[in-house]
């Protein structure tokens, strides 16, 4: 039996592990669930699976969500903060942890499952964006299992070796082939991109997400962020990491070795084979995904991104390239822009132009600890709020 607890349950990532988990109620028990503030959904959930503990992310959600609990005859221990939400990561009561809170709210608690030693099912790209070094190297000191959710980088992690050692050259491979669907702005005039509203831009043609990797999809700064994740998950170099845009998203990634083999990971855009895929390994189990039907499916396109349309992409490989803190400087001004534009604050391409300003103010440095590293998070979300006013 593993015991999973689930950071940000409520999401799309969390609802779907969910999905997946009650399907196996011989192999998975809870132990915990968080949310942030959708008490109803949290208590709905507690009421279904029956966790040790819930988290949620203040006072008066926690108040609110024991009152439901009791109401329900639910004996779920509630708990709220940050500090609660790395205690359920690194419980001895758990042995997996899906990280599924977006963005840099989930650093802490991830980062607390790999320091624990947990098997750690990494959804929360950002959390690895930000501390690439320090997480891989917590990983590394505990023996974590990391294992990642992305579909691309699951589909990728699928496609290498079982021996893999994060040295692509040792293992024959010349390149990474990073999928991305291209969202929902990829034949929109360019000319037309400021005027498109929040809506349009989390309308994605294939998946359905949250509403912040929604609008990362749309500027493809999700596939930058991603180039970034691939490189701390399987040691790759910028050169090594290729974005091909395949708008039908069937094929999830590929692996292009030196002889001239490209192996893919084909599937239904649908997170719950990535989720089971990680669940299980080494292990095969159902994940309630239909099969994919390659006679229905017209041609697969694929070609390379124009960085005019989509200059979010080229940021996050110089960010990459420039290394240290670029990569969290880089996501931090990305968080506070995705939101400015959410709310109605900002067009649609003062995002990319947001962060460039963070990005040429900033000094990117060396990052010793969490603490520099929070700092220099914290400096460049001042900076793009200041720019906002
Ligand atoms: P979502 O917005 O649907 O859900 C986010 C979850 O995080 C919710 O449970 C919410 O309660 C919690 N949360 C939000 N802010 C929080 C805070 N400040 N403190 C604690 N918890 C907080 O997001 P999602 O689409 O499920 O994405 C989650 C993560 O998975 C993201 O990092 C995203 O990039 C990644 N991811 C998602 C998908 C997908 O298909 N949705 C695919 C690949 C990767
Ligand atoms: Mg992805």
């Amino acid at each position: 039996m593993q015991n999973i607890t689930i950071l940000g349950a409520t999401g799309s990532i969390g609802v779907s592990t969910l999905d997946v988990i009650a399907r196996h109620p011989d192999r998975y028990r809870v132990h915990a669930l968080t949310a942030h503030s959708k008490v109803d959904e949290l208590a709905g959930q507690c009421a279904r699976f029956l966790p040790e503990v819930a988290v949620v992310g203040s006072a008066q959600a926690a108040s609110a969500l024991s009152a439901l609990l009791k109401k329900a005859g639910v004996a779920t221990e509630v708990l709220w903060g940050e500090e609660a939400l790395c205690q359920v990561a690194s419980a001895s009561g758990c042995d997996t942890v899906m990280a599924a809170i977006v963005g840099a709210a989930g650093l802490a608690p991830s980062l607390a499952a790999a320091r624990a030693g947990k098997k750690v099912l990494l959804a929360n790209k950002e959390a690895l964006v930000m501390s690439g070094q320090l997480f891989m190297t917590a990983v590394a000191e505990s023996g974590a299992t990391l294992l990642p959710i992305d579909s691309e980088h699951n589909a990728i992690f699928q496609c290498l070796p079982g021996d893999f050692s994060r040295q692509p050259e040792r293992h024959g491979i010349s390149r990474i082939l990073l999928t991305a669907s291209g969202g929902p702005f990829l034949n929109r005039a360019v000319e037309t991109l400021d005027t498109v509203t929040p809506e349009e831009a989390v309308a994605h043609p294939n998946w359905v997400m949250g509403r912040k990797i929604s609008v990362d999809s749309a500027t493809m700064m999700n596939k930058g962020l991603e180039v970034i994740e691939a490189a701390w998950l399987f040691g790759a170099s910028a050169g090594q990491i290729e974005v091909l845009i395949h708008p039908q998203s069937v094929i999830h990634s590929m692996v292009s070795y030196i002889d001239g083999s490209v192996l893919a990971q084909l599937g239904n855009p649908d997170m719950r084979t990535p989720i089971a895929h990680a669940l299980a390994y080494p292990e095969r189990i159902a994940s309630g995904v239909a099969p994919l039907d390659l006679t229905a499916m017209a041609q697969l396109r694929f070609e390379r991104p124009d960085l005019r349309r989509f200059p979010c992409l080229k940021l996050a490989y110089d960010a990459l390239q420039a290394g240290g803190s670029a990569p969290a400087l880089l996501n931090a001004a990305n968080e506070i822009a995705v939101e400015a534009f959410l709310n109605r604050q900002i067009g649609f391409r003062m995002i990319d132009q947001l962060i460039d300003r963070v990005m040429n103010t900033i000094p990117h440095e060396p990052v010793a600890d969490i603490g520099a590293l929070l700092e220099q998070d914290e400096r460049a979300r001042a900076l793009a709020r200041e720019c906002l006013q």
